[in-house]
């Protein structure tokens, strides 16, 4: 068995891929790294800087200094900080969300996330979630895991995460919002989404997140429990 191993979970937004793979980071007792979080807090930092973030050469110096960090609390919980500050909260806002697409399509911004995504997600076995993790960020990740889900589900999961949030959103613009997203995600030619050749499809509309970690983690089990005998 090779002592550290990646398990990649890829998927459109909202597919469940975040908390699902906390949830199979804590039954394994390995790290999740949530790189959805890392373009998240980048678009923060232009957004906050005033940068000129719709072309990439207004992009590039926050590159060099995009003082993105992470660190995990007791129980796993990835936490974002920005030149120190804790950003976890703020990179959630739907307005990070609405505006990200065309940076996360920038090829130097998918270089520099994707170096500092192999350098963290290569410190020891972790699940990482994001749109090319099985294709790009770790093409030979001994697990790769590919969640759907009709748009319809996924807006009301999203809602419910906004709701949470005492952040109120029209299911119908969330909707086309998500469409939107996944398009852009599909359509850019650095990092797309899309489904690695090796990736299980693991479509969730029917599922229970219990449901899907367990469906996860037997896969991931039974592989390590064979590579031990
Ligand atoms: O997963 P999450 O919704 O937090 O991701 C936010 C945005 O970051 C996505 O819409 C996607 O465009 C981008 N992203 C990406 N590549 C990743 C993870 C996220 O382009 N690996």
């Amino acid at each position: 068995m090779s002592p550290v191993y990646q398990i990649a979970i890829d998927g459109p937004a909202a597919s469940g891929k975040s908390t699902t793979a906390r949830g199979v980071a804590q039954a394994l007792g390995i790290r999740y790294l949530d790189t959805g979080a890392m373009y998240r807090a980048f678009m923060l930092r232009l957004l906050e800087a005033g940068a000129d973030y719709g072309r990439e050469e207004g992009v590039a110096p926050w590159l060099e200094q995009h003082g993105i960090s992470l660190d995990w609390d007791e129980e796993g919980t990835q936490r974002v900080y920005l030149s120190g500050e804790d950003v976890s909260g703020k990179i959630r806002e739907n307005r990070i969300s609405t505006t990200m697409g065309p940076v996360c399509a920038m090829p130097s911004v998918r270089e520099t996330m994707v170096r500092l995504q192999r350098r963290i997600g290569s410190e020891g076995s972790c699940v990482i979630d994001g749109r090319d993790i099985g294709t790009v960020v770790f093409p030979d990740a001994l697990f790769k895991f590919f969640l759907v889900a009709s748009s319809r589900e996924r807006a009301r999961r999203r809602q419910l995460e906004l709701e949470e949030r005492g952040q109120a959103a029209d299911l119908e613009q969330l909707v086309r919002e998500l469409e939107e997203r996944d398009r852009r995600d599909r359509e850019r030619s650095a990092g797309p989404l899309r489904q690695a050749e090796d990736a299980r499809l693991l479509d969730t509309g029917g599922l229970t997140i219990r449901q899907q970690i367990q469906a996860i983690v037997d896969v991931v089990r039974e592989r390590l429990r064979a590579e031990e005998t």
